[in-house]
């Protein structure tokens, strides 16, 4: 987008403000697609915790999409936004057995993760197809946060657990109708992500009645200059090659199943704040932000580096800052960072801010959540109002603490 384009934006609907570029998230999906075009049937569920907006979500439904769902209240989110309950797959990890009955009765796709519900979803409703989640135990990515696949994960039915899992199915007479995994967030290395598909389809063979396979998500992309990006077209062409000759063992066209968030959104989003105060130390240049990790908790919680630009004044000399927020704790979203020359009041874009930005964003510090715009056709539409002070007092409860009158 461009930069005059975001600063009206920033002016039109106040900052801080996170902007979407509908066109970006068409094209990553789009290149996704074609990726996999030597598949037959091939379904992209967009992971709904990445970037939940109902607008978004129905974007995504208007390029053929799929959801990934973590929660029963996503799952409602899908519906209100027009998804077919088939269309929608529930992936949960930890939730009870009620939500899960509750989503399977709606008619999503039920994706289970352990062997405990497995046994009592199973012995309860053998005629509901389940998926199953399997841990293939690969480390994909050095990051521990963001890797699940790996031995100390809480994700997925070890593959050393697929006796137990055979066992219960025959006693349950329940059927299994997708294989699934997600290893992490970060496939670095192609070369790991094709082995773990393998241990998915030795999985496979296993089970008599699949519908698709579901290789979850873990696609990387650029944060930063020299950032890995996954070769999409290279995956795909390798991928695609193995997926169609194990169908052709198997004897059936399985339907290839992913589960992107971040690929799909997390480019086309910016957060767009505006800087309150230069500050300057004995050892830095601060610039402090009309936000916090409240809005943006990327950077605190991963050390994720999301590049900020000085879109106010793109062409400044370039300056060494710490930019950090108005939180009051210590919320900083880039360190010794090289930005064009910053002035109070100027307006800084914060990039990769689709995914996992507005949609971990918290009222701490009583702050209000920001609003959301949706860059579409050439048009800013808004798709999330600021809140107001209504927002932040809505469910708190006033107590009359008057003391209890006693009797004498
Ligand atoms: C979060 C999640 C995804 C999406 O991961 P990205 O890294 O954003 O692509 C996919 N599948 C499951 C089960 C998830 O929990």
């Amino acid at each position: 987008m461009k930069q005059n384009t975001l600063l009206q934006i920033a002016k039109d609907f106040e900052s801080p403000v996170y902007v979407y570029d509908s066109q970006t998230i068409t094209n990553q999906y789009k290149r996704l697609t074609s990726a996999f075009n030597k598949v037959k049937n091939v379904k992209i569920n967009y992971a709904v915790k990445a970037l939940s907006n109902i607008s978004i979500l129905k974007l995504m439904r208007s390029l053929g999409a799929g959801l990934d769902t973590v929660s029963i209240q996503e799952v409602q989110l899908g519906l209100a936004a027009g998804f077919k309950a088939e269309d929608i797959i529930f992936t949960p990890n930890g939730v009870s057995l009620l939500e899960i009955e509750t989503v399977a009765k709606l008619g999503c796709q039920i994706n289970i993760d352990n062997l405990s519900i497995l046994e009592q979803f199973g012995t309860k409703h053998p005629k509901i197809p389940v998926c199953i989640r399997i841990n293939p135990h690969v480390m994909a990515g050095g990051n521990t946060n963001i890797s699940v696949g790996h031995i100390d994960s809480k994700f997925g039915i070890s593959i050393h657990q697929i006796p137990h899992i055979l066992r219960i199915v025959e006693n349950t007479n329940m059927t299994i109708n997708g294989i699934h995994m997600h290893t992490g967030s970060d496939i670095l290395d192609i070369d790991v992500f094709l082995y773990a598909s393998e241990i998915l389809f030795e999985t496979a063979k296993n089970f008599k009645n699949l519908e698709f396979i579901d290789f979850g998500s873990g696609f990387k992309v650029p944060y930063k200059t020299g950032d890995i990006e996954t070769n999409i077209e290279e995956f795909g062409d390798k991928l695609s090659a193995r997926f169609n000759t194990f169908c052709k063992n198997y004897g059936k066209a399985l339907t290839l199943a992913f589960e992107p968030g971040k690929f799909l959104v997390s480019e086309a989003g910016q957060f767009l704040a505006k800087v309150n105060v230069v500050k300057q130390t004995t050892s830095t240049v601060f610039a402090q932000v009309d936000s916090g990790f409240n809005h943006l908790i990327r950077p605190m919680l991963y050390g994720s580096q999301h590049e900020i630009e000085n879109i106010s004044n793109p062409n400044g000399r370039e300056r060494f800052y710490s930019v950090v927020g108005y939180i009051c704790e210590t919320d900083t979203f880039a360190n010794n960072r090289r930005i064009a020359e910053i002035r109070e009041n100027d307006i800084l874009a914060f990039k990769n801010a689709g995914a996992y930005c507005y949609s971990m964003a918290s009222n701490y510090n009583s702050r209000y959540r920001p609003a959301e715009v949706l860059w579409h056709n050439g048009e800013a539409h808004l798709i999330r109002k600021r809140e107001t002070f209504d927002d932040i007092l809505r469910n708190q409860i006033e107590i009359d603490l008057k003391p209890k009158k006693v009797k004498v």
